[in-house]
């Protein structure tokens, strides 16, 4: 079975609800027949229902284990308590949080999936889940297959950003080993001061 037909008919909230890290290694698995198709609960009913006709399963009613079918939420910071403090940001799988080192954070609700990852970063517990009105103050209903794409593309340069952010971090850490290791002879701090502290002790 292939995993790209699986994955193109799952949400993309990559909120972890079915069990695995994201919409695509639920997809893998599906694929591989190691996860059942009643595990997502964004996707609910429908997604079964497309799951069971692609992969020829029996539809099964959703797994009361992965969570239950439920309206569409999207987050909501309480900006007066928000301290500004970042942890929430690269929590959120498709960047709908804006805001800066200590400056209030604010959700951008028509891109917000609901999947409340950025909940348990947040120090001070001022996230908090409301109704989704983003569709001109309707709820919206499922994820429609256009917007599933458009999260899919979100998700996808997110983890661009986050590799390069990471790889920017590891370039800055070897430099300043380089730059400690031509100063003092040493490739660690910790070395650094053990020598330091030899030296002290001759
Ligand atoms: S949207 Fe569905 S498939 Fe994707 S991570 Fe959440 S539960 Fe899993
Ligand atoms: S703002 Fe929070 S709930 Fe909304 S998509 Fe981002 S992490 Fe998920
Ligand atoms: S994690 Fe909470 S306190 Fe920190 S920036 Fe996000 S909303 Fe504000």
């Amino acid at each position: 079975m292939d995993a790209d037909a699986i994955d193109a008919l799952l949400p993309q909230t990559q909120c972890t609800r079915c069990g695995f890290q994201g919409c695509r290694p639920y997809a893998e698995a599906i694929a591989s027949g190691e996860a059942e198709i009643n595990q997502c609960p964004p996707g609910g009913a429908a997604t079964i229902a497309a799951l069971a006709a692609l992969t020829g399963r029996a539809p099964l009613p959703l797994n009361p284990a992965n969570g239950i079918e439920a309206p569409r939420t999207v987050a909501y910071i309480l900006e007066e308590h928000c301290i500004g403090c970042t942890k929430c940001l690269p929590a959120c799988p498709v960047d709908a949080i804006v805001g800066a080192n200590k400056r209030m954070h604010t959700v951008i609700a028509e891109l917000c999936t609901g999947c409340e990852l950025c909940i348990a970063p947040c120090p001070v517990d001022c996230i908090v889940m409301v109704p989704d009105t983003a569709n001109n103050g309707a709820p919206r209903a499922g994820f429609p297959d256009d917007e599933a794409r458009r999260l899919r593309e979100r998700y996808a340069a997110h983890l661009r950003r986050r590799d390069a952010r990471a790889a920017a971090q590891m370039e800055k850490i070897n430099h300043k080993r380089e730059a400690l290791k031509q100063a003092t002879g040493a490739s660690t701090i910790a070395e650094a001061i053990a020598r330091a502290k030899a030296r002290a002790q001759r």
